[in-house]
């Protein structure tokens, strides 16, 4: 335990960005999303000195607000997108082995119906294919049921509309968890990265980058990283650092808008996940995870800030009708929202193609400057993509590194955990630690959002147990994210790094002053910054579920 102690407390916020100002790297990386954070870790892991940035908190982007799916994209395959279903598909039993605390199987129901969706010969090839092309274990194959079968796995359905259904696999992750871990991986083979650092503009050498000018936005300076090669992972804002480097022409990126609705469980008990049709000829997921189920996703055209994408009212309802529709006695309201969440895709424009109909495919642009950019893909897909950058720069620029991409190998930190069965075992083990305390309920969340590193929360826990001792691990959580994962803010604490705005209101709500208190002693906050984050996240709140 020692050897995480010692490693994770890379992540320094202070002595980064003076190693930022002061190094020359090999490679800068812009974008601290799964597309920049698996970059790093590819790079730093084949000997390159790299340096990451990031404008807002880590996996603030679409990384942060995505379905939270590690899966092949069963509907791609409508789109006779086999490569794509090919690789991702295969990726998943990848990333379950170098996070399986993280990435966890999950599996999914896809009801079949008389009047709408795909038949059931149809549905047994294609999910056969689905499993074929991504190699999946003879286990874990696709199932078909009877209509009898499928009402008793899931009894909230219609049953007059039911014919029959399937079983099949996929895994589900908190995306970003796996970012952060993705970014403190990179970290330990010595990328040096820093979030709240926006690249306003690049340095230019005999009209080649070498290198951008960035302004810390916690302190307001500007400073300059130098680097032998700048990559933009910026995901939707890759056209605008594009623009920057007048780069922008040839194909451009098309955004949609894609929501999550957060409703309590005990408002809509799916038993397992599901994912089904909508009117429209859509699909959508309804997951449950803890005390909640979330519902998603939708696919709009987006025309907005960037910067600043919340859920609409239309979005809202657009799921509720879906949700009622297939499951008519939840009887769902806008009331019952708990949450939600909004993101972005990055997709390629295609003329004449629709939201739905644009390829997840991911795309790299180079510019005649030497600016290098990715965007598009799949959370799922990240480290493939990462490899494809890779293998370009070292191509282009380090031909002395020999290297291959060795990321297949390398586990998350905090992962060190060889099968499932020895994930349940640690958490047995943390949920007998927790249960002399009364927080036994709490080992599941802990073991799969931190992984080994729960022994780290654990032990600082037990120095100061108190009356309320849901309190205390909350306040363990933070103090571990605080000196251990770069939190500057409350937002980055509740919404990123434990997920409570999303997935448990209910605690955020009880430790809320308590936490920004702590924010407030570790970071000397004056009173008017006090009030000024205060503000800030009541109003992060209240975006998430009035509309
Ligand atoms: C609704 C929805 C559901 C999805 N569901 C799934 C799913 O279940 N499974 C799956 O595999 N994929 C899913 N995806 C796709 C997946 O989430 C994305 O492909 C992936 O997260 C994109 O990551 P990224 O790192 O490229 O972009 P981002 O995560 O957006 O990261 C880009 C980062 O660049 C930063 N940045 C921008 N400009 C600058 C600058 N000037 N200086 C410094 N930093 C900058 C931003 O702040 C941002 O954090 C989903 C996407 C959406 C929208």
């Amino acid at each position: 335990m020692d050897e995480y102690f010692f490693k994770s407390r890379i992540l320094n916020r202070a002595s980064n960005i003076s190693q930022l100002k002061s190094e020359s790297f090999d490679l800068l990386i812009i974008g601290g999303g799964i597309t920049g954070a698996g970059i790093a870790l590819d790079a730093a892991s084949r000997g390159l000195n790299v340096a990451l940035v990031e404008k807002n908190d880590f996996a603030f982007g679409t990384s942060s607000r995505s379905t939270k799916l590690i899966h092949g994209g069963l509907r791609y395959l409508k789109q006779l997108e086999f490569g794509l279903v090919k690789e991702v598909g295969s990726e998943r039993a990848v990333v379950h082995k170098l996070a399986p605390h993280l990435v966890v199987p999950e599996k999914m129901l896809l009801p079949l119906y008389e009047t709408r969706g795909f038949g059931s010969l149809l549905t047994s090839i294609g999910l056969k294919l689905y499993d074929w092309l991504a190699g999946v274990k003879p286990e874990d194959q696709r199932r078909m049921l009877t209509r009898n079968q499928t009402l008793k796995q899931e009894p909230l359905l219609k049953p007059e509309d039911v014919k029959g259904g399937a079983i099949y696999a996929e895994y589900r992750t908190d995306d970003a968890r796996l970012t952060i871990e993705l970014i403190k991986t990179a970290a330990q083979y010595g990328a040096c990265v820093a979030n709240y650092s926006e690249v306003e503009d690049f340095i230019y050498q005999d009209e080649k980058i070498t290198g951008a000018k960035v302004k810390d936005l916690i302190s307001d300076f500007l400073f300059q990283i130098k680097a032998k090669v700048v990559v933009s992972a910026t995901g939707p804002w890759v056209d605008e650092l594009r623009t920057i480097n007048h780069s922008k022409k040839g194909k451009r990126l098309h955004l949609t808008k894609g929501v999550h609705l957060v409703i309590p469980r005990t408002k809509f008990p799916v038993k397992q996940a599901i994912y089904f049709d909508v009117e429209d000829g859509r699909m959508i997921f309804a997951i449950p995870r803890g005390e909640i189920t979330y519902v998603g996703t939708t696919d709009t055209d987006y025309q907005g800030s960037i910067d600043e994408v919340h859920t609409s009212k239309e979005d809202a309802e657009y799921l509720i009708r879906a949700v009622n529709r297939t499951f008519p006695e939840v009887n769902l309201g806008l009331e019952d929202i708990e949450s939600s969440w909004a993101g972005l895709r990055p997709l390629i424009h295609e003329e004449g193609k629709s939201a739905s109909e644009l390829s997840r495919k991911d795309e790299i642009f180079e510019s005649d400057t030497g600016l290098i950019s990715i965007a598009g893909g799949k959370l799922t897909g990240y480290r493939k993509m990462a490899e494809r950058v890779v293998d370009l720069v070292i191509e282009k620029y380090f031909d002395e590194v020999e290297s291959p991409c060795q990321t297949e190998n390398i586990p998350f930190i905090g992962s060190d955990f060889k099968n499932d069965n020895q994930v349940k075992e640690y958490l047995v083990s943390v949920a007998e630690k927790l249960q002399k305390i009364g927080l036994s309920h709490r080992a599941a969340y802990l073991v799969h959002n931190y992984g080994r590193q729960t022994d780290l929360i654990l032990s600082h826990l037990l120095k100061s147990l108190a009356n309320n001792n849901e309190l205390e691990l909350v306040k363990a959580e933070l103090w571990f994210c605080l000196t251990h994962e770069m939190v500057v803010n409350p937002s980055d604490f509740f919404i990123r790094r434990t997920g409570l705005l999303y997935f448990n209101r209910p605690l955020l709500e009880s430790v809320f002053n308590k936490v920004l208190e702590e924010f407030g002693v570790h970071f000397n906050w004056s009173s008017q910054k006090f009030q000024k984050e205060k503000s800030e996240l009541e109003m992060s709140i209240k975006l998430v579920h009035n509309f």
